[in-house]
């Protein structure tokens, strides 16, 4: 019998797609110190298995958790007897997700080339790459630039008007694999760049003169996971060894504070900072290749979500020796993407905006040399959080394409 359970509870496991039915995401508005150091008690709690969406890091900034079905009355009860208040976000992430997959599907079915406006696996994506390439072979080429954990290759568009080793603009997008909306945003930006080009005066010269690189999944053995296993997965999928735990968080494992504040020692954690720097061969490949490069002059980062574009430091709150300067690029680049529709954006240093955090990739770009270096965090503020609904894509693409547009601009004209 007890081998039965021991299959049963591996074939779950193992080969299953995870559900979520009945979990909540519960917003918790941070009121004082003391609400914070109870949300970092529950964040201790191990067997509760909780999926802290946003940390509870400062006492003006909320925590959004994702609270497992099986764990959801004695979280609540716990927060009401400690007088911290909540609301839920989301009442049933499986509604969602499923709603998601709803979605995915009629898009499969329907047989009108490529949707910018649906979520994609990863085998379409590559394949849309081929043909993005097969449309634009005067200004797009794919470039390996190496292979993931579990060896797929990672495909960097490039976009080059000709030149020897151009200065160049650096966009990854999807280094955290849950975070979708990020990806699709690189897919849309890269047909934008292709198809404005020629079009567009301004995109035009900045082509002319420099060549964008762009990385849209960054992270692609996590990304497949997330379609296949777990949708909230973030981390990489890399087996490390002493745990059972999978995985490394790759946006604190770059060489830069590396091991600090703002990162786990746990293997088990989703902030997990593996091994040692470079560890994750994801982001190896990219510090080689960026390294090899060497005339790389703006390194940014794409996540979600929180409406945030940030500089460096995380994994320090001193201001870099530019900060005024970022600070100052950064604030016409969100009134840039606000003018579209509305969407507010905060600006700041990643630590002083959100959390210290150590080992993340804009700080490591900018210790290269890379003075512009910039993370955004795109929609939403929590309503969906990681599982933004599909019909926000291609707004949230066009918004952030003015912010990215008045950077490269600004690199552009600054070097
Ligand atoms: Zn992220």
């Amino acid at each position: 019998m007890k081998g039965i359970l021991i299959f049963f509870a591996f074939f779950v496991a193992g080969h299953c797609r995870q559900t979520f039915i009945g979990d909540q995401v519960l917003r918790v508005t941070v009121e004082n110190e003391e609400q914070l150091s109870i949300l970092a008690s529950l964040e201790e709690d191990e067997l509760l298995q909780l999926d802290f969406w946003l940390h509870p890091v400062s006492s003006d900034l909320p925590v959004d958790i994702r609270v497992p079905f099986a764990s959801l009355q004695t979280v609540k009860v716990f927060l009401e007897s400690n007088d911290v208040p909540y609301s839920v976000m989301i009442k049933d992430v499986q509604d969602l997700l499923d709603e998601e997959e709803a979605e995915m599907e009629e898009d499969r079915v329907r047989t009108r080339g490529f949707n910018f406006g649906a979520y994609h696996t990863l085998d379409t994506i590559y394949q849309w790459m081929n043909t993005l390439v097969a449309d634009h072979p005067s200004l797009v080429t794919k470039v390996q630039i190496g292979s993931s954990y579990e060896n797929r290759p990672m495909y960097v568009l490039k976009f080059s008007t000709g030149g020897d080793n151009r200065p160049a603009i650096w966009i990854d997008s999807g280094i955290h694999s849950r975070e979708w909306v990020s990806q699709a945003t690189g897919v849309w930006t890269a047909n934008k760049i292709a198809t404005d080009y020629g079009q567009d005066a301004s995109l035009t010269a900045l082509l002319n003169k420099m060549d964008v690189f762009l990385l849209i999944v960054t992270n692609p053995d996590g990304y497949v996971y997330t379609h296949t296993r777990n949708r909230m997965w973030r981390k990489t999928r890399s087996r490390i060894s002493g745990t059972s735990c999978i995985g490394v968080d790759p946006n604190r494992n770059w060489d830069a504070g590396f091991g600090g504040p703002g990162a786990s020692q746990n293997p088990c954690s989703d902030s997990y900072h593996g091994p040692s720097a470079h560890s994750e061969v994801e982001v190896q490949n990219v510090v080689n290749f960026v390294k090899g490069h060497g005339n790389v002059k703006s390194f940014i980062s794409i996540h979600a979500y929180s409406q945030l574009l940030m500089y460096p430091y995380g994994y320090s709150c001193n201001d870099v020796p530019d900060a005024s300067e970022l600070e100052s690029v950064s604030k016409s680049a969100v009134k840039a993407l606000s003018s579209l529709y509305g969407t507010r954006y905060k600006v700041g240093s990643i630590c002083k905006i959100i959390y210290q955090a150590s080992g993340g990739s804009i700080d490591w770009s900018y210790n290269l040399g890379i003075k512009y270096s910039f993370a955004f965090e795109l929609r939403d503020t929590g309503r969906y959080g990681f599982v933004l609904p599909a019909n926000q894509i291609i707004p949230t693409a066009s918004e952030t394409w003015l912010a990215l547009k008045y950077i490269m601009e600004y690199v552009r004209d600054n070097p």
